[in-house]
């Protein structure tokens, strides 16, 4: 693969007279884990969702490698939206099968990845039960296993540790590392800065529809401790 970078560049958006987006520039590159830090209202899913086209912003452009974001581009992206739109009458390994099975991977494919995650996300004991009936937690597994289904080339998760135990946590940062070290670039949203700057290589901070820094993880940190930036977060 060429250079594998997502670039997000300018993206400016209002919600009636509210500035949702202002301006937000920045870049993840192949293989680092990065997190998307700001508050509740920063601007976080409004980005995530410009990125991967659900929405389309007043102004701003996002490329993936050089490349625009076309349906096959996009194709290429995992996504794990906010909302939690899974099929809720569908057990846990249909859905994951069926996913793949749309996104054009064959059968015994399809069977074989679905299999795998379950056991990666520790939810083979799950994988006859109905989606509905699990707990949040693991739903949220199911969520990131629906996310990597069809091995996509970029990765961006809006809040996949919201509402996770220690142990799932750990399971999720240790999936979303195995991308990373693939050469995935991989963005996650949270309002949880310690968390995002122990997890990851690089981090962007968002402000109220602004970056107000971004980076490599260990710099920006030794950065806040000389409180060169100052971000709220919830
Ligand atoms: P959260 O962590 O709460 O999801 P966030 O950082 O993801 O927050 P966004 O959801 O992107 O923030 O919201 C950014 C701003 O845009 C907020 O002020 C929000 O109220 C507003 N907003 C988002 N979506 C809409 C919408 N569909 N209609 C109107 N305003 C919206």
């Amino acid at each position: 693969m060429t250079d594998a970078t997502l670039a997000v560049h300018g993206l400016t958006h209002d919600f009636g007279d509210r500035r949702a987006l202002d301006g937000v520039t920045f870049e993840v590159r192949p293989g680092r884990l990065t997190g998307f830090v700001g508050a509740n209202g920063a601007g976080k899913t409004t980005t995530m969702r410009a990125i991967v086209g659900v929405m389309r912003p007043d102004a701003g452009d996002v490329t993936f490698g050089g490349a625009a974001m076309t349906l096959e581009v996009r194709r290429r992206i995992g996504y794990m939206p906010e909302e939690r739109g899974l099929y809720p009458k569908m057990k846990v390994a249909e859905q994951l099968v069926y996913l793949a099975r749309v996104l054009g991977v064959g059968k015994a494919e399809a069977v074989a990845r679905a299999e795998a995650l379950l056991d990666a996300l520790d939810l083979t004991e799950r994988r006859d039960d109905l989606l509905h009936t699990l707990s949040l937690g693991n739903q949220q597994r199911v969520q990131v296993a629906a996310a990597l289904i069809h091995e996509p080339d970029l990765l961006i998760l809006d809040e996949p540790f919201s509402g996770l135990d220690p142990i799932a946590m750990d399971a999720m940062a240790a999936r979303l590392r195995e991308r990373a070290e693939a050469g995935v670039p991989v963005l996650f949203s949270s309002h949880q800065l310690d968390l995002v700057e122990r997890l990851c290589d690089d981090l962007v901070l968002i402000h109220q529809g602004r970056v107000v820094a971004s980076g490599d993880a260990r710099a920006l940190r030794e950065q806040r401790a000389g409180r060169r930036y100052r971000v709220e977060v919830g």
